[in-house]
C-alpha cells in the first residue's frame, strides 16, 4: 500500500479528503499572498490518530504541514511543496474547566473565540485578543505565540498556557498537559513548542490559565501630538489606575482617515482632527471607582472622548480593529510586524519614515498597533489608491531598510506574526550563529527525519 493510501486508512472515513474543492480554501492564506498544494488533507479527531498519522509520516519521511484556523500572515500554515496538510479543525473538544487553578482544558482546533466563550461561561475569562479570533484556533495562536491588543496587560500567549499535549514527529504522545504554576523538574519542554510554528511538533491539546473577570471597564479615545506624547499619557494612564491599563493602541490620523472612507458606519469621536491617536481600555473589578481614576489619567491628551455605553466603547474599539480591513480595502500596502524597546518607538518612527520614503515616495506611512509592548505594524500604503503592482514589487527592499532599522534599535523583526516563509531567510542577518545553531539542533532532536513543516522557520545552514 503507498503511504497515500496508508494515512487515508489510519484517517478513517471522514477523517481526510482528497476533493481539491474541499482543499482549496486551505491552501491560499488570508491575503492571497501565499499558495500552496496537497494531494491529501487530513482531519484526525483525536490525539490517538494524529500519533497513528505521524508514525506513517515519519516512517516513510513524508513531509506533513500542520494548520488550525490559516490566519498566520508569514505562510507557515501553506504546503509550498506538495506536503499533506494536517487540519486540526475536528480536534474541538473543550476537554474540562478547574475553576480553582483557573484553567481550561481545550484541544487544539477550537477558535479563539469559543475558547473565551467557554472562559466565560465558566464565569472567568481568557484575555488573548485578535481581530482574527472567529477563525483562528488556539493551536494556532500557540504554535505563533499570538499577541494582540491585551498584551500588555496578560502578556503574549506564552503566559496563558500552563500546559501542552504534543504529538512527537514520530508519532509518539508528549504529555505536558500540567496544570502546576509551579514545576521545576527540569527543561519547561512545552516552551519550545510555544512559537514553533508547527516545526518541532503537533500540539493537540492545550492546559490554558485563565482570570477573574473584570467587573468593570473604560474605553477612551484621546487625540495626541505625537508618538511621544502618546507614551507620556501611556505612564499617565499607568499610575493613575495603578496598572490597570488593558489596551494602549497607537492610531495615526491617515489610518483613521482610511477607517472612515472604507468601512462603513464609523465616524471620527472627536472635533478636530489630530496628527496621532489612542484607544485606552483599563478594567478593574468591583468596588473601583474606575471611571473616576480613568478621566483623570486621561487629563494629559489633547482631547478625548470616553464611552458611556458598551455600544460606545465597541464603536470606539471598531476604528481600531478595522484598519487592516480599510488598509486592504484601499490598495496596495506593505506591512511589517515589528517591536523596539518602548520608549525608542517615537526615535524609531522618526528614523525609519525617512529611510522607507527615500525608497518610495510619496508612500503613506501607516504606523499603528500596541504601543505599551514597542510593536507597530510598521506599514506604507501606496501613493495611490487601488492595486500597484510595481509600488508591491518593492516589498522585499523596503523590508530590509525596515528590519535594519529596527536591528539598530535593538528590536525584533517579527514581534508578534511569526517567521513562516516570509522571515525566515531574513533571521541570519540579524540572529548570532550561537542562535542559529541552537534552533537548528532543537528542530534536528526533535524532528530528525525533518518532516514537520519543513522549510519553515529555521533558516538552513549555507556552507561557503
Ligand atoms: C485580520 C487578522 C488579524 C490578526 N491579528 C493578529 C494580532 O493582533 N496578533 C497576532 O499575533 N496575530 C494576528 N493575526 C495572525 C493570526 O491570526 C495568528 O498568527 C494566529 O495565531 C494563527 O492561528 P491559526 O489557527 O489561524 O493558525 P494557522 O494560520 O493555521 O497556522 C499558523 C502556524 O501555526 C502552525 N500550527 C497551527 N496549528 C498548530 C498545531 N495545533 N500544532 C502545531 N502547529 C500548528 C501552522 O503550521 C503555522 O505554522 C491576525 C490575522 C488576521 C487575518
Amino acid at each position: 500500500m503507498n503511504t497515500i493510501e496508508r494515512l487515508k486508512q489510519a484517517a478513517g472515513p471522514g477523517g481526510y479528503s482528497e476533493d481539491p474543492q474541499e482543499i482549496a480554501p486551505h491552501l491560499t492564506e488570508w491575503r492571497g499572498k501565499y499558495t500552496g498544494h496537497s494531494p491529501l488533507l487530513l482531519k484526525p479527531a483525536t490525539t490517538a490518530q494524529v500519533a497513528a498519522l505521524l508514525a506513517i509520516c515519519h516512517e516513510t519521511g513524508t513531509a506533513v504541514v500542520p494548520q488550525g484556523g490559516n490566519t498566520g500572515l508569514v505562510g507557515g500554515q501553506i504546503p509550498f511543496h506538495g506536503e499533506v496538510l494536517l487540519s486540526t479543525k475536528r480536534l474541538n473538544k473543550v476537554r474540562a474547566v478547574d475553576s480553582h487553578a483557573p484553567a481550561l482544558v481545550v484541544e487544539t482546533g477550537v477558535t479563539l473565540a469559543a475558547v473565551q466563550k467557554a472562559a466565560e461561561e465558566a464565569g472567568l475569562f481568557f484575555p488573548l485578543r485578535l481581530a482574527s479570533e472567529g477563525s483562528c484556533t488556539i493551536g494556532g495562536n500557540i504554535s505563533t505565540n499570538a499577541g494582540g491588543t491585551h498584551v500588555i496587560r496578560y502578556g503574549m500567549t506564552r503566559a496563558l498556557v500552563l500546559g501542552l499535549e504534543v504529538v512527537l514527529a514520530d508519532g509518539r504522545i508528549l504529555d505536558l498537559l500540567r496544570l502546576l504554576p509551579k514545576d521545576n523538574t527540569g527543561y519547561d519542554l512545552k516552551q519550545a513548542f510555544i512559537g514553533a510554528e508547527g516545526t518541532l511538533g503537533i500540539i493537540t491539546a492545550a492546559a490554558l490559565k485563565l482570570f477573574p473577570r473584570p467587573r468593570s471597564s473604560a474605553v477612551g479615545f484621546a487625540a495626541v501630538a505625537s508618538p511621544a506624547a502618546a507614551l507620556e499619557l501611556l505612564a499617565q494612564m499607568q499610575a493613575r489606575t495603578g496598572g490597570l491599563v488593558s489596551a494602549f493602541e497607537l492610531i495615526p490620523r491617515i489610518a483613521l482617515e482610511l477607517v472612515l472612507a472604507h468601512i462603513h458606519g464609523t465616524r471620527d469621536p472627536l472635533g478636530a482632527p489630530s496628527p496621532w491617536y489612542v484607544v485606552v481600555e483599563a478594567t478593574a473589578g468591583e468596588g473601583v471607582d474606575l471611571a473616576a481614576l480613568f478621566e483623570t489619567g486621561l487629563m494629559s491628551a489633547d482631547d478625548a472622548v470616553v464611552a458611556a455605553s458598551e455600544a460606545q466603547g465597541q464603536a470606539l474599539w471598531s476604528l481600531r480593529e478595522h484598519i487592516s480591513e480599510a488598509q486592504k480595502r484601499e490598495g496596495a500596502s506593505i506591512k511589517h510586524d515589528i517591536a523596539v524597546p518602548v520608549a525608542k518607538v517615537p526615535d524609531f518612527l522618526a528614523a525609519a519614515v525617512p529611510e522607507v520614503l527615500k525608497l518610495a515616495p510619496g508612500a503613506r506611512p501607516v504606523s499603528f498597533g500596541h504601543l505599551g509592548d514597542g510593536n507597530l505594524h510598521f506599514n506604507f500604503q501606496s501613493p495611490r489608491p487601488g492595486d500597484d503592482p510595481a509600488f508591491l514589487a518593492l516589498w522585499e527592499e523596503m523590508q530590509l531598510i525596515v528590519h535594519d532599522v529596527v536591528h539598530e534599535f535593538g528590536g525584533s523583526i517579527s514581534a508578534e506574526h511569526g517567521v513562516g516563509v516570509m522571515k525566515r531567510d531574513a533571521l541570519p542577518r540579524y540572529k548570532s550563529h550561537a542562535e542559529l545553531d541552537a534552533m537548528r539542533a532543537l528542530k534536528t532532536a526533535f524532528d530528525p527525519k525533518n518532516i514537520l513543516n519543513p522549510g519553515k522557520l529555521v533558516p538552513p545552514l549555507l556552507r561557503l
